[in-house]
């Protein structure tokens, strides 16, 4: 039987991206790879709105968030953390030994600019991390806003669009944002394994002289490789094919603009049908998230047997993250779900609570 996913990452992959996945293996210090590698590497430019460098690497995003802070962190390190990933990423920041400060919010409340702004201005911090979408709790940070006072702080900008990229615009350049990383198994529908960043000259400038880099995630390394249309390591050859498919179909066949309103129009969708049943949504409106709803279960659900009916229909439903397990759900609309699937699904949310 075939499931249909709706828990946020990963996501369902379309039978065409598995069949570009399967040519024959190549080596990956020949010229077909490098030839793959630069122009994947292209497209990931425009995906991703910026002139600078994309690494590739072969590794769950987890990975890039440790090598951000490993590179970009020489003094001291401010971590926003308003949900499940961005709190992550502060235990991540110290288990790799860097001071570290985190902004504590509540999970399911966005950060504001103005909160940023008064918090970077308390000590001598060199590093900003933020989520831009929290996928544990379906917020939205304002990232535009946010960039305008970051650009104000002698700050590295370290952002995770893990559950956004390919699903919600991130104008890394404009946005003056220094490593941006996401892996592709969230919005960008294709299997786990690969996690990609752009990474700005001032951040690669600076990490020459942040010690203890470590091997595996040091960006002198990825640049030394990166110039030469390699990746420092054997890289994981089928999902770079997948993603250079995928890119095309996202740039060409799709185009970003009606992926992005597509997402929209999803996230639209879901909200209207919790609200119309009598749920509260967890965030403030202005900061829902267009590619996961996180929804209070102020009706009383009994969602461990909504789980199991709804994988007897063919459908995975995701509850709450950690401590919110048992009085949120979530619902993930992102990637390459259609809405008409999210329409599907959520008809059979009904008929099986009798909503
Ligand atoms: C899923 C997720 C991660 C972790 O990604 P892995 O690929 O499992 O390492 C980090 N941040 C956010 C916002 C996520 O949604």
């Amino acid at each position: 039987m075939d499931w249909k996913l709706f828990i946020p990452g990963p996501t369902d992959v379309s039978l065409d991206v598995y069949e570009a996945m399967s040519k024959p293996m190549i080596g990956h210090r020949g010229k077909d790879f490098s030839v793959l590698f630069e122009e994947t590497v292209d497209k990931l430019k425009k995906l991703m709105f910026t002139e600078e460098r994309v690494y590739i690497s072969t590794s769950s995003s987890t990975g890039l968030m440790e090598a951000a802070v490993r590179n970009c962190v020489k003094n001291k390190c401010l971590n926003v953390g308003n949900g499940a990933f961005s709190c992550k990423w502060h235990e991540i920041t110290k288990a790799n030994g860097k001071e570290a400060d985190m902004l504590s919010l509540t999970w399911g409340d966005a950060p504001t600019a103005e909160l940023i702004d008064e918090a970077l201005s308390k000590d001598n911090y060199d590093a900003l991390t933020l989520v831009h979408n929290e996928t544990s709790t379906g917020v939205t940070a304002p990232l535009k806003e946010i960039a305008k006072v970051v650009r104000d702080h002698d700050v590295s900008f370290l952002v995770d669009t893990v559950s956004s990229m390919g699903g919600i615009k991130v104008d890394v350049d404009r946005w003056n944002i220094d490593v941006c990383l996401f892996g592709v198994q969230k919005a960008m529908a294709l299997p786990p394994g690969l996690a990609c960043c752009s990474v700005s000259e001032e951040a690669l400038e600076k990490s020459r002289n942040v010690e203890d880099r470590g091997y595996y995630f040091d960006f002198q390394v990825f640049e030394k490789y990166y110039k030469k249309n390699q990746t420092p390591t054997t890289a994981a050859i089928p999902l770079l094919r997948g993603l250079d498919y995928q890119l095309d179909k996202i740039l060409n066949r799709e185009g970003l603009e009606n992926r992005f309103r597509r997402h929209e129009e999803m996230g639209e969708l879901t909200r209207r049908w919790a609200r119309d049943r009598g749920f509260e949504l967890l965030p403030e409106d202005r900061y829902a998230s267009n590619t996961v709803s996180c929804v209070e279960n102020t009706l009383k659900v009994d969602c461990e047997a909504l789980q199991r009916d709804l994988y007897e229909r063919g459908y995975v439903f995701s509850n709450g993250y950690g401590k919110m397990k048992n009085n949120h759900f979530r619902i993930a609309h992102m990637g390459d779900r259609k809405p008409e699937e999210l329409k599907e699904y959520l008809e059979t949310i009904n008929e099986l609570t009798g909503l």
